[in-house]
């Protein structure tokens, strides 16, 4: 039976190879600032090699006073798509020619697909992150949630959150104005059936709320605390239930400082790894039109983290 063709296929000696560029390589990448850390070139060349497919996916420092030129760079070049990493995702909204509904909900983006006729701005976080919540069986039907921070990540919480059925959702943020803010996007963007579910902003010192905690059946960190300051907020980890799950956002190859004290109290925990996957996939098949081969990104992302999967075990 004939190979059914996609976008760019080299065919199977090239699939079974390493990357090899040539005059008609197609190229995708990721701006951020910084980016030198950044996970998806490995996850989606993996990608690329295993379908054999004439693409390869760079990192590109872009610093903020240059993202206007090197988005409007993408058409010129011929770049397929354009992930965008910290500090990018909210100012480049305003950047698009036209965005998802997704984007507009979330208030930043993700994912830059070059149409040809112009730039389509979409966010795969929060259908990354309700992916990844299914598939470790999390389950917040009817519970409460906690997610900290009120910046894209947060959004993408609380919208993962929604949609998984949550039944209040509550935002810990150290600036309330921001949280509020949040609350007010997704009040006016939210499709009508998750609309009427409670939505309400505190200090970080709900994290030492014992009537808070109690009721949580999961707690997100969207912050970066723990990674730009060697601690993290105060938070009461025995005040929660022993079937509270904990999920920090940042990936890294050990638990996070968010993570380890519930760890140690044996509560459910992950981090973001298994999230970043997920959006990756979302998104690959956003800039190539052709889906990635299942568990080819995970494995490549697991393999650089040195670990199987993105939930830990009390060792
Ligand atoms: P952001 O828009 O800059 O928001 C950062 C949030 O963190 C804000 O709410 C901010 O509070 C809070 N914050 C920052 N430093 C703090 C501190 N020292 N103490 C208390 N609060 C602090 O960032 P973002 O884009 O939402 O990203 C947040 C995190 O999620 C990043 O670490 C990022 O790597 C991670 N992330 C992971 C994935 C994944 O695929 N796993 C995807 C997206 C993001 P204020 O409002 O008070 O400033």
């Amino acid at each position: 039976m004939a190979e059914r063709r996609r976008p760019g296929v080299r065919g199977r000696r090239a699939a079974a190879g390493a990357l090899a560029l040539g005059g008609a390589t197609r190229i995708a990448a990721v701006f951020g600032d910084p980016v030198e850390h950044s996970l998806s070139p490995a996850m989606h060349n993996a990608a690329y090699a295993a379908l054999g497919m004439d693409r390869a996916y760079a990192a590109f420092h872009v610093k903020p006073s240059m993202l206007a030129a090197a988005l409007r760079a993408l058409p010129a070049l011929g770049i397929v798509g354009v992930n965008l990493t910290v500090p990018h995702k909210e100012r480049a909204l305003t950047m698009m020619t036209k965005l998802s509904v997704e984007a507009l909900m979330l208030g930043a983006i993700n994912c830059v697909v070059n149409r040809g006729a112009g730039l389509y701005g979409d966010n795969t976080d929060a259908r990354g992150l309700e992916r990844d919540l299914a598939s470790l069986g999390v389950e917040v039907e009817g519970a409460t949630a906690l997610v900290v921070g009120a910046g894209g990540a947060a959004s993408s919480a609380v919208v993962a959150c929604l949609r998984r059925g949550a039944g209040e959702v509550v935002i810990a943020n150290r600036t309330l104005a921001r949280g509020a803010a949040l609350i007010r996007r997704l009040r006016a963007r939210l499709p009508l059936a998750l609309a009427g579910v409670p939505l309400s902003v505190r200090g970080l010192d709900a994290l030492a709320d014992a009537a808070l905690l109690g009721r949580a059946a999961i707690i997100l960190n969207a912050t970066p605390m723990g990674l730009t300051q060697a601690s993290f907020a105060r938070i009461d980890y025995a005040r929660t239930p022993r079937g509270c799950f904990f999920y920090d956002l940042i990936y890294a190859a050990q638990p996070t400082a968010f993570l380890w004290p519930a760890i140690a109290l044996e509560r459910r925990a992950a981090d973001g790894a298994g999230m970043l996957v997920n959006q990756g996939e979302l998104a690959f098949e956003l800039f190539n039109g052709v889906a990635p081969p299942p568990g080819v990104m995970r494995r490549a992302l697991f393999e650089r983290l040195g670990r199987q999967g993105g939930e830990y075990a009390k060792s």
